[in-house]
């Protein structure tokens, strides 16, 4: 399919925010990647389903990630713009600006694990540091970083 680069007045539009840098911007609906005039960075947009093995470096998007019973990523670093729902298995460090679900059999083992929320259902395993309610400028200025 060719690229379209007209813009559709009409089409829905979301917000969604940076994962590199907590930048907010509209980006039509339909969009998949773009430019955060925050940081500069190429960020993905689209919402993220595992349902398999997944070794990765770095699994990051603004959008939602979701990883089924069958699904398992290790990474160095999840990070998700619109929360993370787990059903399956993650190894890695979790940073979300939105909730945290962990199914009945799923497990998380990481140094850190931080989200707006967290919802724990019986029967999860986790191994790392949590924190939760997660506050990106708060962790900024604890990082040495002060606005
Ligand atoms: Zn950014």
């Amino acid at each position: 399919m060719a690229r379209k680069k007209t813009a559709n007045k009409a089409g829905p539009r979301r917000s969604i925010r940076c994962y590199l840098c907590g930048h907010v911007q509209d980006v039509s609906a339909r969009t998949m990647s773009t430019t955060c005039p925050g940081c500069n960075r190429a960020i993905k947009v689209e919402n993220v389903t595992v349902k398999s093995y997944l070794p990765v470096n770095d699994l990051q998007t603004c959008g939602e990630v979701t990883i089924t019973k069958r699904g398992r990523v290790v990474a160095k670093r999840i990070q998700s713009g619109e929360g993370i729902i787990c059903e399956g298995a993650m190894e890695g460090a979790v940073e979300t600006d939105g909730p945290v679900q962990l199914g009945g059999k799923s497990s998380w083992k990481g140094q850190r694990l931080a989200g707006r929320s967290l919802v724990i259902e019986d029967g999860a395993t986790l191994l790392g540091h949590v924190k939760i309610p997660w506050d990106r400028d708060e962790d900024a200025s604890a990082n040495g970083i002060t606005k």
